[in-house]
């Protein structure tokens, strides 16, 4: 069988990195065409080294030289603000891993889509913002969207043991993160290298403080509405510490199929490259050992700990523009909590203040989710900027 060939639009990341992983543990059925990233000019040569693709990208044009200079001539080059698009649309790829972080991952995307790539998406920002305009476009075009969240991952799995006219629920569970257990006057206190510290789950800045205020459940919240067309009351949240079974669906007839598995993204990231298949674990693959489990836990959210679960419910309901606006809210709120301008328990609240304020668009278009994006993130900027002329958001 021929390799499927990836190009990886973020590959210097988390996700990015683990998707070599993958192409390190199946070198016969993976091959790497396209690698673009950010600004990380150094891990992005080096993978060109490793893996010697056809096209690489970067954004930063000030790197520009210094990829060129350490990398050969039988690789060409992108660079600047298209760079990420014109690898996702690069044609010799078959599959598109979107592993950026953000809300630069919507283009990218739509891109991969448009030229007829099936695409495996880590980039949970897309679906929040765009993820309508991005399922349609997806299925127009007849291309597949196979998630590599690992609920999704999960949920999607599972899917698989019934009909769809059979599904009652799904049930994501969600680590609960460092602070589950904290007594709620010592949240004021909290600083990031403490949030940074995910009890089971090893990720990049952003996604481990949207864990830690379980705003990254919110997310997921929304994200399986869009992937699975779900209406909120169909996805419930569960706290499960052990980090083990990564989601469930519950059947009308009140079965429920769980997927479990060892806590390392390399398994949905081959899922998503590979489903239906399931290849062999190859040498390396984390087998999970059930005899060495332990307990299994499972208890409700407390909303007063995680105000962000209602919040992110509350922007899926309202619809339209209001999820990018929790998303943008939150992505800048959560960087003034890593610079030290927030406290923890003030992102919740400052995306609480900014949704208040914002004017749903139903049915946006993309350059309107452009603008709500923008608009949320001026709103906190200023409020971040200006904490004592704003009451209610410091
Ligand atoms: P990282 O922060 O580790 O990596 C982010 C990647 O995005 C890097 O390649 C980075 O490039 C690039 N990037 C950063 N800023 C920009 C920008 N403004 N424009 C374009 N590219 C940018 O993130 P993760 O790998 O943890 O997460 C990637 C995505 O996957 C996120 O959406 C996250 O929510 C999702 N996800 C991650 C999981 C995980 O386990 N890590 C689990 C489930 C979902 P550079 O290095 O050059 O700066
Ligand atoms: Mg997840």
């Amino acid at each position: 069988m021929a390799p499927t060939s990836i190009s990886i639009i973020g590959s210097t990341g988390s996700i990015g990195r683990s998707t070599l992983a993958v192409v390190d543990r199946y070198p016969e059925r993976l091959r790497v065409v396209g690698l673009a990233t950010h600004q990380n000019v150094e891990r992005l040569v080096e993978q060109v080294q490793t893996y010697r693709p056809e096209m690489v990208g970067i954004c930063d044009d000030s790197r520009a030289g210094q990829l060129r200079a350490s990398t050969s001539d039988e690789t060409s080059h992108v660079v600047g603000e298209s760079a990420l698009i014109d690898v996702a649309s690069f044609p010799d790829a078959e599959t598109v891993v979107i592993a950026v972080v953000g809300f630069a991952g919507v283009r990218p995307t739509l891109a991969a889509i448009d030229a007829g790539h099936n695409v495996a998406l880590a980039n949970k920002e897309t679906l929040i913002t765009a993820g309508e305009i991005v399922m349609a476009r997806a299925r127009q075009r007849g291309v597949s969207l196979a998630p590599i969240d690992s609920e999704h991952s999960a949920i999607w799995q599972c899917l698989r043991a019934g009909e769809r006219g059979e599904v009652r629920r799904i049930i994501l569970t969600a680590s609960g993160g460092p602070f589950r257990t904290l007594p709620l006057d010592q949240l004021d206190d909290i600083t990031p290298e403490q949030a940074l510290a995910h009890p089971t789950w090893n990720m990049g800045s952003r996604i481990t403080i949207d864990s830690a205020t379980m705003m990254n459940k919110g997310f997921e919240i929304i994200e399986a509405a869009r992937l699975f067309d779900l209406e909120s009351d169909q996805i419930d949240v569960v706290i499960h510490p052990q980090s083990l079974v990564h989601s469930m669906v519950e059947f009308r007839d009140g079965s429920i199929i769980a997927q479990l598995g060892a806590t390392d993204m390399t398994l949905p990231i081959a899922y998503a490259l590979f489903a239906p298949d399931r290849p062999p674990a190859a040498e390396g693959m984390p087998i999970l050992d059930v005899t060495q489990m332990g307990q299994l836990t499972f208890e409700p959210p407390d909303p007063d700990r995680f105000p962000a679960l209602a919040l992110a419910r509350r922007a899926l309901e309202d619809g339209g523009t209001a999820p990018v606006v929790l998303n943008a809210a939150d992505e800048v709120a959560v960087a003034a909590f890593l610079d030290g301008r927030l406290r923890f328990p003030e992102i919740a609240r400052t995306v609480a203040e900014v949704l208040d304020q914002h004017t749903v668009v139903k049915q946006p278009t993309l350059e309107d989710i452009e603008a709500a994006d923008r608009w949320a993130r001026e709103i906190v900027n200023h409020h971040v900027a200006n904490p004592y002329t704003n009451s209610g958001v410091t």
